[in-house]
């Protein structure tokens, strides 16, 4: 049997197990065992999170940016020294495989090391003279209590997209991680107390609705960030801006790759295979449909079905043994994904290459779902609709660019969307007139770095400043403009007796 790993909450500064309530299962998707059960937190754990870091909150604020800043570089040090530990946590509650789970702690350190910019970062504007003998300058201060609640997919770098920026900001913090997750969080937690960071400013609370639903309505909780997908991010939008929050909630996305007849054809092959069963699909930047234009789907598709033929599904929770892909994070989630290959099927899409019944002997009870690709699949179909988040790429197949721009266009997500072409010309069109926040040009996963905003449009973003970047400075921070006239007599005055 195996011995299940604590899951504590983080309040106060003190690592708390709860003893007693009710729990979730966090499985190991690899082999299908529980690792550890999630508590779930009540409203009356959530008051006691938000009280702690509302106390946290003045010492912090009045704490210099330069000293903030000071912390995330310890903070960054110490990851580094984790991050092997850090890499198999990830792998293990996640079941991404070890390189996947490197590059995705790789994009975390990127946005702790954007916060060590914090006191350049918050500058703000000065205009001398606005009128005679009036100055004027704007600061930026931090909002109080801020909340991170983030999905399953990326159980360290969503958090890191968070808690970094919005501390070195001078705020302080309440994270609700994915009770599917929850590992990742505690340990990047338990390696921002070794920094140094003081009791409150951070705390970690675990659970679903209920708890969730505090963190919205806490009057002392001032904004929401929020990854997961839409319908939560849409409630998450609707019920927190109704208590007064400021938020951001990240949704769904359901991201398309263009195929120029003109594309070179090894690079797109390469491409699209990372883009659309990296992460086993389960990531909001996946490629999940490919639209083939003209002659590319004939140019393109046979050498992509063969090298999606040899991607080896298997167990990640093993360092010595890696496989090219891992499995999808529940058995219900494998189900559904399962329910939706087959909903395409049944609508006359063909299926290329049939992940369905794909057996990993050592593991028999993981949560394993191969590569696969479905093509001929019409816009109206549910599998053309629904993000599937699995290692399942759409193939689509139309006579021109324009056909495909309004194809693309007509998704209500509108998180990412690419191009593969030698034509400059197809690819200026495409970048101005498809309907996303994040493009691609020969570029399969256009996810920014720490230094961009993460610009979901339509469904896959509610909010107004995105996540990342300037946006996120922002976001985490209010603006005070002051106006400055002093009265006395003329310059040298005050030197005289
Ligand atoms: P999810 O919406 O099920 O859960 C996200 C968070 O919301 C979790 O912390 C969960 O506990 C909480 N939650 C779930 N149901 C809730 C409810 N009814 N009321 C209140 N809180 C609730 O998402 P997930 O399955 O964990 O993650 C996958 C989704 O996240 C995908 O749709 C993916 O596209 C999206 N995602 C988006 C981005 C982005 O930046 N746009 C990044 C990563 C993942």
């Amino acid at each position: 049997m195996t011995t299940l790993t604590p899951c504590p909450t983080f309040i106060a500064g003190e690592w708390r197990t709860l003893a007693g309530g009710a729990t979730t299962p966090v499985f190991n998707p690899s082999t299908g065992d529980v690792i550890a059960e999630c508590p779930v937190g009540t409203s009356a754990l959530v008051d006691e999170a938000v009280s702690a870091a509302h106390a946290a909150f003045p010492a912090w604020r009045d704490t210099p940016a330069v000293e903030r800043a000071r912390l995330f570089f310890r903070y960054r040090q110490l990851v580094e020294q984790n991050f092997e530990p850090l890499c198999r946590t990830v792998s293990r509650e996640h079941g991404k495989t070890h390189a996947e789970a490197r590059g995705s702690i790789f994009r975390g350190l990127e946005n702790i090391e954007y916060a060590c910019g914090a006191p350049s970062l918050l500058f703000g504007d000065t205009l001398g003279t606005l009128a005679r003998g009036v100055d004027c300058e704007s600061l930026l201060q931090p909002l109080g209590v801020c909340v991170g609640i983030t999905p399953f997919n990326f159980p360290a770098m969503v958090p890191l997209w968070m808690f970094p920026l919005a501390l070195a900001c001078g705020n302080t913090f309440v994270l609700k991680p994915s009770e599917k997750v929850p590992l990742s969080a505690i340990l990047l937690g338990q390696v921002l107390e070794q920094a140094g960071l003081p009791k409150g400013v951070f705390n970690i609370v675990h659970g679903g609705r209920e708890c969730v639903d505090a963190l919205l309505t806490h009057p002392k909780v001032r904004a929401i960030s929020f990854v997961g997908s839409s319908p939560i991010a849409k409630y998450i939008y609707e019920t927190a801006t109704r208590h007064g929050k400021r938020v951001q909630a990240n949704g769904g996305a359901k991201n398309y790759i263009v195929v120029m007849p003109d594309a070179d054809v090894p690079k797109t092959v390469e491409a699209l295979s990372t883009a659309a069963f990296g992460c086993a699909g389960e990531r909001c930047m996946a490629g999940s449909t490919a639209i083939a234009v003209g002659a590319a789907g004939e140019r393109v598709l046979p050498a992509l079905v063969g090298a999606a033929r040899t991607i080896k599904v298997g167990r990640t929770d093993q360092i010595s043994t890696q496989p090219d892909m891992g499995p999808v994070i529940t058995a219900q989630h494998r189900d559904r994904v399962l329910t939706l290959v087959g909903s395409g099927e049944k609508e006359g899409a063909k299926i290329l290459c049939d992940g369905r019944a794909v057996k990993v002997p050592d593991a028999p009870r993981g949560f394993y779902f191969g590569a696969t690709i479905v093509d001929g699949v019409e816009p109206n179909m549910t599998l053309a609709r629904e993000e599937v988040f699995g290692p399942v790429l759409n193939v689509m197949r139309m006579d021109d660019l324009d056909r495909a721009i309004e194809i693309a266009n007509q998704s209500a997500f509108g998180n990412g969307a690419a191009i593969f072409t030698n034509s400059g010309h197809a690819a200026r069109e495409f970048k101005h007139r498809v309907k996303a926040g994040m493009i691609g040009i020969n570029v399969g996963v256009p996810a920014t770095m720490a230094m961009f905003p993460f610009t979901g449009w339509d469904d896959s973003f509610y909010g107004d400043l995105h996540i990342q970047g300037r946006e996120a400075v922002q976001f985490y921070s209010q603006q005070k403009v002051i106006t400055t006239r002093w009265f006395g007599g003329e310059v040298g005055d005050v030197w005289k007796k």
